[in-house]
């Protein structure tokens, strides 16, 4: 028997994981991490296996941890200060799953990445829009239907290693980091490299990501090989950097065009030691800058 004040009950991490529902992204960093190590503990005691979960939840799973799917909606709704809900949620049903996305790991994705925190605050109530928008050093963050098809296409599964090249704003790299996947990310301006990082791991808890300030046509070598690549910037050719560190049965998504701003999207399959591209039609990135780029 308890106490009947519950002095004496114990305290466990989901009730504290309930606490944190009625607080949205913005998350003090050492409070996520605090809550995701006790949440890692919980699951390793209930884990009857010796593979025990080592994976770091992320913020939007924290805040459904342990909730079963019919409460989710109501989880999502404590989250009283995110006002941009409705139009995120709008988003999704429009532009993504009525154009044709499809992949529920995409359009779960980007029902709780919270896009309007990756551009200034002047263009927040314009996050959502269908289109592009300016960041910072003249760079853009994709149009959401853009970042949904690179996602889709990019077929992958949770636990996949992926190299995204161009970090940008952090969008897409928090996208994909939802997508269950192991993200390694690089950007070549030291400014958004910076912004992006404090972002990324301090306001919002993305703390597991692997950020690289590098010229990105050259990939990763010390980390390759990668299932999936997906490249945010436009060169005139496909890296040979960047398929040779494709698995050996890895797929690439690239923007190729021999003139500036006009590209076609190419997804790269490699087998073995053969690869074979596919045309996903016309696109238009910034340019992808580099040794291997422009
Ligand atoms: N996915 C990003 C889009 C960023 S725009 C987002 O969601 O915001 C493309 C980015 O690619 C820019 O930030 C640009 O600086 C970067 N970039 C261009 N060439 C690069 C290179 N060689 N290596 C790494 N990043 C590069």
């Amino acid at each position: 028997m308890y106490d009947k004040d519950n002095s004496a009950r114990p305290k466990t991490s989901a009730k504290k994981i309930e606490g944190l529902c009625y607080e949205p992204w913005g998350l003090p960093t050492e409070r996520v991490v605090r809550l995701n190590a006790k949440y890692a503990q919980k699951e390793a005691e209930n884990s009857s296996c010796r593979e025990i979960i080592r994976h770091i939840i992320t913020p939007a799973e924290l805040l459904h941890a342990g909730k079963p799917h019919s409460q989710r909606k109501s989880i999502h709704s404590a989250c009283h200060t995110d006002i941009y809900k409705y139009s995120r949620a709008k988003m999704v049903s429009e532009q993504l799953a009525g154009r044709g996305i499809t992949d529920p790991n995409v359009l779960h994705a980007m029902s709780v990445v919270p896009r309007h925190l990756f551009v200034s605050e002047a263009l927040q109530s314009t996050a959502y829009d269908d289109r592009p928008l300016p960041i910072a050093c003249g760079q853009t963050i994709s149009q959401p239907y853009t970042v949904a098809l690179m996602c889709q296409l990019l077929m992958a599964e949770r636990g996949m290693k992926v190299l995204e090249i161009g970090t940008g704003s952090g969008y897409q790299t928090a996208v994909l980091r939802e997508m269950g996947l192991k993200v390694f990310s690089v950007e070549r301006i030291k400014e958004l490299y910076a912004n992006t990082k404090n972002l990324l791991n301090k306001k919002l808890g993305y703390f597991d990501l692997n950020l690289f300030l590098s010229d990105g046509t050259l990939g990763l070598e010390q980390f390759a090989p990668f299932d999936r690549i997906i490249v945010a910037a436009g060169g005139p050719n496909i890296p040979e950097a960047l398929k040779s560190q494709m698995d050996e049965e890895g797929i690439m998504l690239i923007p190729v065009g021999r003139e500036k701003m006009v590209q076609n999207l190419i997804r790269v399959f490699r087998h073995g030691t053969k690869y074979t591209e596919e045309n996903h039609g016309p696109t238009t990135f910034v340019d992808l800058v580099g040794s291997q780029g422009w």
